[in-house]
């Protein structure tokens, strides 16, 4: 099917080219790069002056657009979103066979749908270190699945799925015996075994996304969590116009896994750019923190959408649908960090830029999720908001969105690093 829109056929490219987060990173970097901003390196110093600059930390960015005048009237905007997603990561190991079938030795990463991840062809894909130092990312072609087990094998199946994560998830990748998913991945970046220093690496489903529906209203991809913000973040960013505001976009690695990584929301990067931004300007901590006081964080990851046939996981009155357009999250229990006045914001954003807003709110039966925002939040001491696009089955192999709303998204993280 056609995508309707300029902006969906560009989220699917880089859908397509970000199977890890590593990817994403450098996806981002390209795009920055033909926009015109200029790459900074974290190991020297700076004394950044740039109109419109960007670092990569491994799988994480943060890129900025400087304001028109650096004040005590100057105000912050960061838009906030997440690089990985869930799935199956190569331990590092060694060979693994049972019976007589060479396998990969998989751990599960982050929170998967785990019965979605059988019966796919699957690649290998992240990034290979040298023992020279030199990062190398690759990705193959679709090398290995995890076979269900028949249900002739097993009628419990029909009672509820057990999954045994050491057991079950095993992928294989050969007939030939002695052989190693690895041998294959350091072929392909052109190493000998013994020039390898260490790899991240992960089994990735090798389906790319599609639109479908009698109307076209849906998209079906891998990584919409968080991959579908980035997407809007990074969009947002590369059209901004300076004003008064520094706009910031970062992109945090790791939320899958908690965010206390060194590239996550509970890292310093965030924290490491800003303060080295204000003192290029010679800005006393007292002014910095002012600064921060000032500044606002859109935390963008994505949402439930009503489910079709549970409507009963969810409140009994907000029901997100898709292509409703961007939802915010709410949570007495401050899950999200959103409060009256970030709701405000968020709010002001959704109406100069057009666009519905909608709410997401817990059942009370059910706990729910959490974001990076009251993380990076609670780091940074900016005040934030959470919210996102609204999807079906976050963390399955092959989660859905609605068609319009990435786009809808992209416009209200335009209007928010813009002022609104
Ligand atoms: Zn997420």
């Amino acid at each position: 099917m056609p995508y309707p829109d300029e902006y969906l056929a560009s989220l699917v490219d880089f859908l397509g080219a970000s199977p890890t987060s590593y990817h994403a990173a450098e996806a981002m970097a390209a795009a920055l790069r033909a926009a015109g901003f200029t790459q900074l390196d974290e190991r020297l110093p700076w004394d950044e002056q740039e109109t419109r600059a960007f670092v990569v930390r491994d799988g994480a960015v943060a890129a900025w657009v400087a304001p028109r005048i650096w004040d005590e009237t100057t105000g912050l905007r960061v838009f906030a979103c997440h690089t990985d997603s869930p799935g199956l990561k190569l331990k590092p190991s060694g060979p693994f066979e049972r019976a007589g079938y060479p396998l990969a030795n998989v751990e599960v990463y982050g929170g998967p749908i785990l019965h979605t991840w059988f019966d796919r062809e699957l690649a290998v894909a992240g990034r290979v270190v040298g023992l020279d130092g030199v990062e190398r990312l690759v990705r193959t072609e679709a090398i290995a699945i995890v076979p269900d087990l028949a249900v002739h094998l097993d009628r419990s199946q029909r009672d509820g799925l057990a999954i045994d994560a050491q057991r079950d998830l095993m992928p294989v990748f050969t007939l030939e015996n002695g052989r190693t998913i690895e041998e294959h991945v350091w072929r392909r970046v052109g190493l000998d075994a013994d020039a390898v220093g260490g790899y991240d690496l992960f089994l990735v489903p090798a389906q790319g996304p599609a639109v479908f529906g009698t109307d076209g209203d849906f998209l079906a991809s891998a990584r919409l969590d968080n991959l579908a913000s980035v997407h809007s973040g990074l969009t947002a960013i590369l059209r901004a116009e300076r004003t008064n505001d520094l706009q910031f976009l970062v992109a945090f690695d790791h939320e899958e896994i908690g965010s206390q990584t060194l590239t996550g929301a509970s890292g310093s990067l965030l924290d490491d750019v800003l303060v080295r931004l204000s003192d290029a300007r010679s800005w006393s901590p007292d002014r910095h923190t002012a600064w921060l006081r000032r500044g606002w964080c859109l935390s963008a990851d994505v949402t439930h959408a009503v489910h079709p046939n549970r409507p009963d996981r969810h409140d009994p009155v907000a029901w997100p649908r898709l292509n409703g357009g961007p939802v915010l999250k709410w949570s007495a229990a401050m899950r999200y960090a959103t409060d009256a006045a970030s709701t405000a914001v968020w709010r002001r954003a959704c109406r100069a830029a057009g666009v519905p807003s909608q709410v997401f709110v817990n059942n009370n039966d059910v706990p729910g999720g959490s974001s990076l925002g009251p993380l990076s939040s609670t780091r940074s001491g900016l005040r934030t908001v959470d919210a996102g696009i609204a999807v079906w089955a976050m963390h399955s192999i092959r989660e859905t969105c609605g068609v319009h709303d990435p786009a809808m998204l992209s416009q209200v993280a335009s209007e928010f690093l813009a002022g609104a």
